[in-house]
């Protein structure tokens, strides 16, 4: 199918831009990397009547590093992200959770902000948001600036707190201090790069001796947004994450969550999947920082 007739503009500030987006309302659309927009519209499951392409907006792209946090402009590409040995560094969750999203090439068109906008339960990277509690940026012409965490911003599939007439400037990540910081993105797709069936991300930063002093972790695809479970990493702190205490935290975890059935996969093997997934990014992350150290 082809898209409805719609027009284009490409916005030459983020001024005009927010301009557009209060003077046309729900008829317009922001375009970023197009790789969930366009085939929705080709789909004819979005109709903007106006595309307003932020592509070209230099205040909206690149990394910037800052105490305690790096704050990526919202149309950074997600290939560059995933390319940035300093946000490796700085936030290994990320380029751990880029992995996994779609392929190389929908990597090279596809940003960061427009996948958080979209907004899919599966999807990679709101997990690694709400996760890390990352901070998200919202500008509109009359309203000035919004932040919202992340946990806060994934309302139902597809739904975010964002408002008609806001874009998504910059996603603030917290930089987790000190050594032994590890973490692990695991995902069941039925191929690389399709959206996620079930996945778990962890990141834990543990002492010399191998114990958890902090701890953030959470589930994708297994309900209507990324589910996080601050209340179970706490029951981590100051313990080895052995087999045993994996597991009866994912299992936990996984009792909490409520997945739906689809052609790919029942509520019943999709909660199977989160506690197996759950269990091993905590294990691997357990247990990276004590191998490092050995
Ligand atoms: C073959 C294929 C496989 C894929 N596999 C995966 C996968 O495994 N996991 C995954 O997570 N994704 C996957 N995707 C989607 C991909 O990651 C997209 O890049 C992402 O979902 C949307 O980012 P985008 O920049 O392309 O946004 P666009 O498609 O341009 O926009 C998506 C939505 O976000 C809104 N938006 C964009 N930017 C902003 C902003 N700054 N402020 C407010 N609203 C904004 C748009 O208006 C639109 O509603 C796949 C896509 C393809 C084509």
């Amino acid at each position: 199918m082809k898209a409805a007739p719609f027009a284009y503009r490409r916005a030459e500030s983020l001024e005009e831009a927010l301009d557009l987006l209060a003077t046309h309302g729900a008829e317009a659309k922001l375009i970023a990397g197009g790789q969930s927009l366009v085939p929705m519209m080709a789909m004819r499951l979005a109709r903007p009547a106006l595309l307003v392409d932020i592509n070209r907006l230099p205040g909206l792209k690149g990394v910037a590093f800052g105490p305690q946090r790096a704050v990526i402009g919202a149309t950074t590409r997600q290939r560059d992200l995933e390319l940035d040995a300093a946000l490796q560094r700085a936030v290994p969750l990320l380029p751990a959770a880029l992995a996994w999203v779609g392929h190389v090439q929908t990597r090279n068109r596809g940003t960061l902000g427009g996948s958080l906008a979209h907004a899919d339960p599966s999807a990679e990277l709101p997990l690694a948001a709400a996760v890390l509690d990352a901070t998200l940026v919202l500008r509109s012409r009359d309203g000035g600036e919004r932040r919202l965490p992340a946990r806060e911003f994934f309302l139902a599939p597809m739904v975010t707190a964002a408002r008609e007439q806001e874009c998504l400037t910059a996603i603030e990540w917290p930089i987790w201090d000190g050594p032994g910081v590890a973490c692990a993105f695991e995902e069941v797709a039925i191929r690389h790069g399709d959206f996620a069936i079930a996945s778990a991300a962890c990141q834990i930063q543990c002492d010399a001796e191998g114990r958890c002093r902090r701890a953030a972790f959470g589930l994708g695809g297994v309900a209507g947004t990324p589910l996080v479970f601050p209340d179970l990493a706490r029951q981590l702190i100051g313990r080895h994450i052995t087999d045993a205490l994996a597991r009866e935290v994912a299992q936990a975890a996984a009792a909490r969550t409520e997945p739906g059935s689809d052609t790919h996969a029942d509520a019943e093997y999709r909660r199977h999947l989160a506690a197996v997934l759950l269990r091993r990014a905590l294990l691997r992350a357990g247990a990276a920082p004590a191998r490092a150290a050995a």
